[in-house]
């Protein structure tokens, strides 16, 4: 058996996906469904037809030339978390995106494995027709899962994962086909070509050191120079699982490109959303502060800073901190996690063993917690004034029974938060004395001197 996990697309011009096909040969026939009767559950009762009658993207609310869009969700070496990622989405949700519900966006027709209703060569029909170029709207196709290598396997007269059966057997019998061979078959007449999760993005847990699969991304498989129809390169929606949102507020974009209201959406040289994945997960994470005062948790469930305890989040390209898991609440660090950088082309391989300090976060951490142990008391410091009302510090009292085992400010404290004011102060035109309105003579203002009108 060949190692196809080290195959090289340098010295093999040719990608995957054509030695495949290559190896396949072209198909021509399909399932006749005109003598399954009622095969299928419920028969009949396909999705599209049940939707289209509630779905509100009609005339009246699509402003452009398509009313709906096809969308194949395959399922390559997967765990179906994208699935579930996805279908908890809410900014765009995905039954709103199935019914139109967005001025101007076609409605989208999905055909995915779990949901519909449909099964067997009813469900298999939508993409047969786009194979044969008889579907009536445009496709996209969407990968979960990675690509697994079938040219292995099929060595073997195995596969590692298929979509139902197609007569494409000698002589026309049935055979499995393979979610590697549909997104093959498909890729080329694609709108566009979608992959979900950090396995179709990049390989993901399957490809991990090993890989009896020869599992790979869906760029790998198409290769660099695939294009869909419409000149789209392969799309990335990464994480295990992705943020549901992350996905369909893409899927949204795109669509609205399909739909000609605007130029493509940014995508970067790997292909993801560039408004989702340009910056760090530290940047914007909860614990951030603390990393910047040198505080760091010991165990899982301190408050603080997780990089010590294996947190990879300063050189990982995520936006869960600020965006949350789903209905924007949750997510790694939020919920106590440390980063294990599940977005990354890296991932696995680069980020084990898990919960292990990053060599290279000690340089930062030792910097940190030098300039924190002089910053952090400062702030305190300053934190303490910030907690007093202005009169309480003419008074010196404070008037909470709460805080009566607290002391009042030193006097040397007292003399060090008037130097602060005056520096703050410094400059600020409108510190001038003003009349002063309804107050006895000792409560002018800060700075004032305690004058009242005649
Ligand atoms: S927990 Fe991770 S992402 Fe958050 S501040 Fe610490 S290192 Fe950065
Ligand atoms: S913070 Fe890290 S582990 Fe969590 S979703 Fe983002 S990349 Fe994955």
């Amino acid at each position: 058996m060949a190692d196809r996990s080290t195959r090289s697309p340098v010295r093999n011009p040719r990608t995957p996906a054509q030695e495949l096909l290559d190896e396949l040969g072209p198909v021509t026939q399909f399932h006749d469904t005109t003598h399954l009767g009622a095969f299928g559950m419920p028969s009949g009762a396909m999705t599209e037809d049940m939707l289209s009658s509630v779905a509100t993207a009609g005339t009246p609310t699509r402003f452009g030339p398509l009313e709906k869009v096809h969308a194949f969700w395959f399922a390559g070496m997967s765990c179906d978390g994208c699935s579930v990622a996805v279908t908890g989405a809410t900014l765009p949700s995905v039954e709103s995106l199935l019914l139109g519900a967005h001025p101007g966006l076609p409605r989208v027709v999905l055909h995915h494995p779990v949901i519909n209703m449909e099964s067997g060569p009813y469900y298999l029909q939508p993409a047969e027709q786009a194979m044969a170029g008889r579907l009536d709207a445009p496709y996209v196709v969407i990968l979960e899962g990675s690509i697994a290598d079938e040219v292995v396997a099929n060595a073997s007269g195995g596969y590692w994962s298929s979509t139902g059966e197609e007569p494409w057997g000698p002589d026309g019998d049935l055979r499995p086909v393979t979610s590697t061979e549909w997104v093959a078959r498909l890729a080329p007449n694609a709108a566009a070509m979608i992959a979900i999760g950090t396995c179709a993005t990049w390989g993901g847990v399957p490809s991990a050191e090993g890989n009896p699969t020869g599992a790979m991304s869906l760029m790998d498989f198409l290769g660099k120079d695939y294009r869909s129809v419409l000149g789209v390169p392969v799309v990335n929606v990464p994480g295990c699982p992705p943020i549901g949102d992350n996905f369909t507020e893409t899927v949204a974009a795109v669509l609205y490109f399909l739909q000609g209201f605007g130029p493509l959406p940014e995508f970067d040289e790997l292909g993801r959303p560039a408004w989702l994945f340009g910056e760090t997960v530290h940047r914007h994470c909860v614990r951030g502060a603390y990393y910047e005062e040198g505080q760091f948790a010991k165990d899982f469930g301190d408050p603080e800073c997780l990089v010590e305890i294996g947190c990879w989040g300063p050189v990982v390209n995520c936006n869960i901190a600020s965006r949350g898991a789903i209905m924007s609440v949750g997510g790694c660090m939020n919920a106590g996690g440390a980063c294990i950088g599940c977005t990354m082309p890296g991932f696995p391989d680069k980020f084990t063993p898990f919960y292990k300090r990053p060599p290279g976060s000690m340089a930062s951490t030792v910097v940190s917690r030098m300039v924190g142990s002089v910053i952090r008391p400062l702030r305190k410091f300053s934190n303490n004034n910030m907690n007093r009302e202005v009169r309480w510090d003419r008074q010196h009292a404070t008037p909470s029974a709460f805080s009566r085992e607290k002391s009042e400010p030193s006097a040397l404290a007292h003399v060090n938060h008037k130097f602060y004011d005056a520096l703050r102060r410094s400059g600020d035109t409108s510190r001038n004395d003003a009349d002063v309105w309804g107050k006895r003579q000792d409560e002018a203002p800060s700075g004032g001197s305690p004058r009242t009108r005649a």
